[in-house]
């Protein structure tokens, strides 16, 4: 039979447990892992051949049957706020975006874990494009990867990534097998070394996915609630009928508790006249009775084709007000991008026109072909 193209494996989605497997497969020492991750996550370097500490031998066998590949950015946007939207090319001509928000002491990286999104919330624009896929954790991990060396080159000032958050297009619990192996290297030393507390997982409630977060490693939680009733947030948030929100508050004192008290962030996108008067204020307050949590009020970022419009910010002090008066720390997040689409709930990552489709599935054909 005649052999198919040799795929080869990108060995940037692989953590440090999947790097020495792959070691030992080729009969290498595990500790090559080692060299590979600090390589690949903190010297940006996707050529073997740079990779002087490996013997010329295992540089030319790791060139034959594995690669390094980085997403191929589409387009590069920056706010006049100096927020930065990417939007990264992935296999088969699909787009994700990725957003850098730069703030006075810290940068945060909005990454996407699928293409497209499957939840149809109804007041989210990466809805309206559907479900495409799952990203893979080298797509995951090739987010950051890009921004963390794009922003290393200076053009954009002094900006380092030193927070993460699964924010972007896709519902990262839907989406583990691709999303722990991602984590692993956020939180490795030899690769991202990010600390626990600045890596968030947002979820819109997938209630397995937070029980199987709550068994692993420690990682910040952030669950968007948006109703206190299950009447109103089946509207906003179909999922809800499969998991309403006894079973969702049930699993996060289940967090809660693994997690020794760790506090989960609720967001709760204020939507004018729906979603932000006094009485859902009050409801949320009792629906949150006891669990050590923050409140996020994001106001309602407009996209073309919705009929919700965004809460006055008198409503939006009215709430905080109600909740911060119940004890509950409530902050109310600011827009930040908006003028270039890559505020919360925008990414859509369609911008691939059909001419540029093709060419980045003709680019990806040719690639396979000379690695055949
Ligand atoms: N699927 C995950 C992560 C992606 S959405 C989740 O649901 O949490 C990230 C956050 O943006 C969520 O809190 C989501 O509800 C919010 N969001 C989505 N569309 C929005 C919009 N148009 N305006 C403001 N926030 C929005």
């Amino acid at each position: 039979m005649a052999a198919g193209p040799a795929i080869k494996t990108n060995l940037i989605g692989l953590d440090q447990a999947g790097l020495e497997g792959y070691f030992a497969e080729l009969g290498e020492k595990p500790y090559r892992a080692r060299q590979l991750l600090q390589w690949i996550h903190q010297r940006g370097v996707t050529d073997f051949e740079q990779m002087t500490d490996l013997s010329r031998n295992l540089r030319e066998k790791l060139a034959s049957v594995a690669e390094i590949v980085p997403p191929r950015v589409i387009r590069e946007q920056c706010s006049a706020d100096g927020t930065v939207k990417w939007l990264l090319s992935e296999a088969g001509g699909s787009a994700v975006e990725t957003v850098f928000i730069p703030e006075e002491t810290r940068g945060t990286l909005c990454i996407s874990s699928q293409v497209g999104c499957m939840l149809n919330c109804t007041f989210c624009s990466t809805a309206t494009q559907g479900f495409k896929r799952n990203l893979s954790s080298a797509e995951i991990i090739g987010q950051v990867w890009h921004a963390v060396n794009t922003l290393a080159d200076g053009r954009f000032g002094d900006r380092k990534v030193t927070n993460i958050v699964f924010m972007g297009m896709g519902e990262p619990l839907l989406n583990l097998d691709a999303v722990i192996p991602a984590l692993a290297l956020l939180r490795n030393d030899l690769a991202y070394g990010l600390a626990s507390r600045r890596v968030t997982i947002s979820t819109a409630g997938v209630v397995p996915g937070i029980d199987q977060l709550a068994d692993g490693e420690e990682f910040a939680l952030a669950v968007s609630l948006h109703a206190p009733t299950d009447e109103l947030r089946e509207r906003l948030v179909p999922l809800n009928r499969k998991y309403p929100l006894e079973a969702l508050m049930a699993a996060c004192q289940r967090f809660v508790r693994v997690h020794h008290r760790r506090s989960i962030t609720f967001e709760y996108t204020m939507i004018n006249g729906v979603n932000d008067g006094r009485a859902q204020a009050k409801g949320l307050v009792r629906l949150l009775n006891g669990l050590p949590c923050k409140i996020n009020l994001i106001p309602f970022n407009p996209f073309p084709g919705t009929p919700f419009q965004p809460s006055t910010d008198e409503a939006i002090y009215e709430f905080q007000k109600i909740t911060r008066a119940a004890g509950i720390i409530t902050t109310v997040r600011k827009t930040r991008g908006d003028d270039i689409d890559a505020a919360c709930g925008q990414l859509v990552g369609q911008l691939l026109s059909p001419s540029e489709r093709r060419r980045v599935v003709q680019e990806q054909l040719a690639r396979q072909a000379l690695t055949a």
